[in-house]
């Protein structure tokens, strides 16, 4: 059931493993990042790695917590790539704090690129999904938006709502043969939790079953299966892959 998948923020991290799975499965993939600076010096060569496995493989530079820079996403991916199968909305970022001294600003960024990059995302490809009537869509969640984590009221809040919104999707867009879902993701070794210190990295091994922190591949596995034929009568679902953090 290959086709064309969009993954967000893939130039690095757990995109890019997400990209290189879903090329391994025969997707088609477009890499997209914030700037084509990103896209120049780490995208390209994710895009490269994806064409090895002999699949179609572009970048694109947008900002997806911009509407109308999404708009230009999607309107060149459906020029290019025909269709629009699978989307995974995997951009994100922390600004961490705790709450006393967490600016307004900062607050709003981490919301805006977090989960209003969702709603973008998700309005315009969903507009298209629905004219395919069929269409796969993965959001990154994280434990922080199931439990809550001290100093990320910001980043848990985003992930929190990302939980709702993989609800509303898939009872939305379910009936025109649509699936929604979400990872939610423990602790993951990539660069946006190498700059975690050692004391706080140390806390979060100490509460994790398999002591171990996880790796991007163990995301993109669990993303490509539902992706995948098997998982066809799977919506709405958070998916957590911790290790064991909580149970
Ligand atoms: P990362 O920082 O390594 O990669 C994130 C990518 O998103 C980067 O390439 C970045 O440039 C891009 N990005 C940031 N803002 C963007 C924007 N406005 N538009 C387009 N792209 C943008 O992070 P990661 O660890 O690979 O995380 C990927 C996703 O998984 C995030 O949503 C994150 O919240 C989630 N997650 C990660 C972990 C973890 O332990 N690493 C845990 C739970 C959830």
């Amino acid at each position: 059931m290959a086709g064309t998948a969009i993954i967000t923020g893939s130039s690095r991290g757990i995109g890019a493993a997400i990209a290189k799975r879903l090329a391994k499965d025969g997707y088609n993939i477009i890499i997209n990042d914030v700037s084509q600076e990103i896209i120049d010096t780490a995208g390209k060569e994710v895009a490269e790695e994806c064409r090895a496995f002999g699949v179609k493989a572009e970048c694109y530079a947008a900002d997806v917590s911009d509407y109308a820079q999404c708009e230009g996403l999607v309107k060149w991916a459906k020029e290019e790539f025909g269709s629009i199968d699978v989307l995974i909305n995997n951009a994100g970022i922390t600004r961490d704090g705790l709450m006393a001294q967490m600016s307004e600003e900062i607050y709003d960024l981490v919301i805006r690129v977090n989960q209003k990059s969702v709603f973008n995302m998700t309005k315009l490809v969903g507009k298209v999904m629905i004219r395919q009537r069929s269409g796969r869509i993965v959001n990154l969640a994280s434990v922080a938006g199931l439990y809550g984590n001290p100093g990320q009221m910001n980043y848990s809040a985003s992930k929190g709502a990302i939980i709702a919104m993989t609800k509303t999707t898939a009872k939305e867009l379910g009936s025109r043969g649509i699936t929604c879902n979400a990872v939610a993701p423990g602790f993951i070794q990539t660069p946006m939790t190498d700059k975690l210190t050692e004391e706080q990295r140390n806390a979060m091994l100490a509460q994790i079953a398999m002591k171990r922190y996880g790796q991007p591949e163990e995301i993109a596995g669990v993303v490509s299966f539902l992706c995948s034929p098997d998982s066809s009568y799977v919506t709405g679902q958070i998916i957590e892959i911790s290790g064991g953090l909580s149970m």
